[in-house]
C-alpha cells in the first residue's frame, strides 16, 4: 500500500528548521499541491491556515490535516471577502495556490479562473503586505502559451492567444504574476514567483472535468478501459514529481536572494504523449487499448522547461525520475479506486 506520510516527513525534516512556528498561510489548500504543501508545513511544526472552496479541491485531502491543532481551515472563496479570523492574523508566508488548473475546467469556468488568479491573487497579497510577511504565486508553464523556445526559460516571454479556450488561465496567471510584482515594486513586498510545469502525483483528480494526463491515463489503464490519446499524441510534457515541485516552492520561499524573483520548476525530462500512453500500460501491464480522439484547440505541442536558473538560484533539481515517480502513482490509485 502506497503510504505518503513517509513522503511527507521526509520532506518535513528538510524544512522544519526554517518553519517551525511559523504560521503561514495557504490558499487551495484542499487542492493537490495546496494539501501536499500543507501536510509537509504542518509535519514540519508550522501553524498552517488553509483556505479553500473546494471547486476543484477534495475534503479527503486534509483529514488527516484536520485532525492536527496546528491546522486552521476556512472554506471560503479567495477572491470574496476573506473571513475575519484571517484577516486578523499574522503570518509570515502567504501562498497563493487557489485555482482551478485542469484545461476541462478551463472551458467550464472561465470567470471563476480568471477571479481566482486576479482578484484572488490581490486579495492574497493585501493580506501579506499587511503583515510584512512573505508572498508566493503559483504561476504556470502555461505563460509561455505554445513558446517558440524549448526548453523555455524564465527570461522567454510566452506567446500566448489571448481569446482562445487556454487563456482564461494563461491569461488570468499572466495578470496574477504582473500585480504580484505591482506589489513588490510599488510596496516593497518581498514576492516570489514559481512556474510550475506539469506536476503529477498521489492526490490528484482522475475524474470528470478535473482529469489531466497522468491521472487520467493511470486509472483508464487501471480499470481496463481505452487510454484516451488526444492527436497523435505526438504533443510532448514533462513530468514533475509531487515532492520534487514541493521542495522547489519551499526552497523557493526559503531562499534569501529570491525576492522579486521568478522561477521555473519541473522535470526537464521530455516525453511525447503516446510515449507515457505506452510507460503507463507498461508499469500496470494493463491490457487497455490505446484511442485517439481530437487535439483540443491550441494545446501546446512541445513543454519542457529550462531549470537553470533553479539550479543556480536554489540548488534545486528534481530527484524522482517519471518511472518511480508514476509507480508511487499508480500505487496510490490502485489504493483508492
Ligand atoms: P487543484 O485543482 O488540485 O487545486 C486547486 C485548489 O484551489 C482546489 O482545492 C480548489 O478547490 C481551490 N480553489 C480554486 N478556486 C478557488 C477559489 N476561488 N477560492 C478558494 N479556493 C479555490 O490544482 P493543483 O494542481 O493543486 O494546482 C494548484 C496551483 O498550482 C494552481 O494555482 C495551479 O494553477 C498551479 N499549477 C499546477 C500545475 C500542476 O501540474 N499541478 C501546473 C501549473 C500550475
Ligand atoms: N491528453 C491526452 N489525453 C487525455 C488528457 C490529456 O492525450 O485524456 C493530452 C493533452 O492533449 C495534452 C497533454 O495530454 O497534450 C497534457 O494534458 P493535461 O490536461 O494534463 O494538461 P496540459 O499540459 O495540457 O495543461
Amino acid at each position: 500500500m502506497y503510504d505518503e506520510t513517509k513522503e511527507v516527513a521526509e520532506l518535513a525534516r528538510e524544512f522544519r528548521e526554517e518553519f517551525e512556528g511559523k504560521k503561514v498561510l495557504v490558499s487551495g489548500a484542499a487542492g493537490f499541491l495546496g494539501s501536499w504543501l500543507s501536510d509537509v508545513l504542518l509535519e514540519a511544526g508550522a501553524e498552517v491556515y488553509g483556505i479553500d472552496n473546494f471547486a476543484s479541491g477534495l475534503r479527503r485531502n486534509i483529514e488527516n490535516a484536520l485532525k492536527r491543532e496546528n491546522f486552521h481551515f476556512y472554506e471560503a472563496d479567495v477572491s470574496k471577502e476573506l473571513p475575519e479570523e484571517v484577516l486578523r492574523e499574522d503570518f509570515d508566508f502567504v501562498f497563493h495556490l487557489a485555482s482551478r488548473a485542469s484545461p476541462f475546467e478551463f472551458e467550464h469556468y472561465p470567470l471563476e479562473i480568471i477571479e481566482s488568479n486576479t482578484i484572488g491573487t490581490r486579495n492574497m497579497l493585501e493580506i501579506a503586505r499587511r503583515n510584512e510577511a512573505r508572498f508566493l504565486f503559483t504561476s504556470t508553464s502555461e505563460i509561455y502559451g505554445q513558446p517558440k523556445v524549448v526548453p523555455t526559460p524564465e527570461t522567454y516571454w510566452g506567446y500566448v492567444n489571448p481569446i482562445g479556450i487556454r487563456s482564461c488561465y494563461d491569461e488570468s496567471k499572466r495578470l496574477g504574476e504582473t500585480i504580484t510584482m505591482a506589489y513588490h515594486r510599488q510596496y516593497g513586498l518581498d514576492t516570489r514567483i514559481v512556474r510550475i510545469f506539469n506536476t503529477y502525483g498521489p492526490r490528484m483528480r482522475a475524474d470528470g472535468i478535473y482529469g489531466r494526463v497522468v491521472p487520467r491515463f493511470v486509472t483508464q489503464a487501471l480499470t481496463g478501459k481505452p487510454i484516451t490519446v488526444f492527436g497523435e499524441g505526438k504533443q510532448t510534457r514533462s513530468f514533475c514529481y509531487v515532492t520534487d515541485q514541493i521542495r522547489g516552492i519551499l526552497k523557493l520561499a526559503l531562499s534569501e536572494r529570491a525576492s522579486g524573483e521568478v522561477v521555473n520548476i519541473g522535470n526537464p525530462d521530455e516525453i511525447t504523449i503516446i510515449g507515457l500512453a505506452h510507460l503507463v500500460k507498461e508499469l500496470t501491464a494493463s491490457q487497455s487499448p490505446i484511442e485517439f480522439h481530437p487535439l483540443p484547440p491550441d494545446d501546446p505541442p512541445r513543454r519542457c522547461p529550462d531549470i537553470t536558473k533553479a539550479r543556480n538560484l536554489l540548488n534545486w533539481e528534481p530527484r524522482v525520475g517519471l518511472r518511480e515517480g508514476l509507480e508511487k502513482t499508480i500505487e496510490w490509485f490502485r489504493g483508492v479506486l
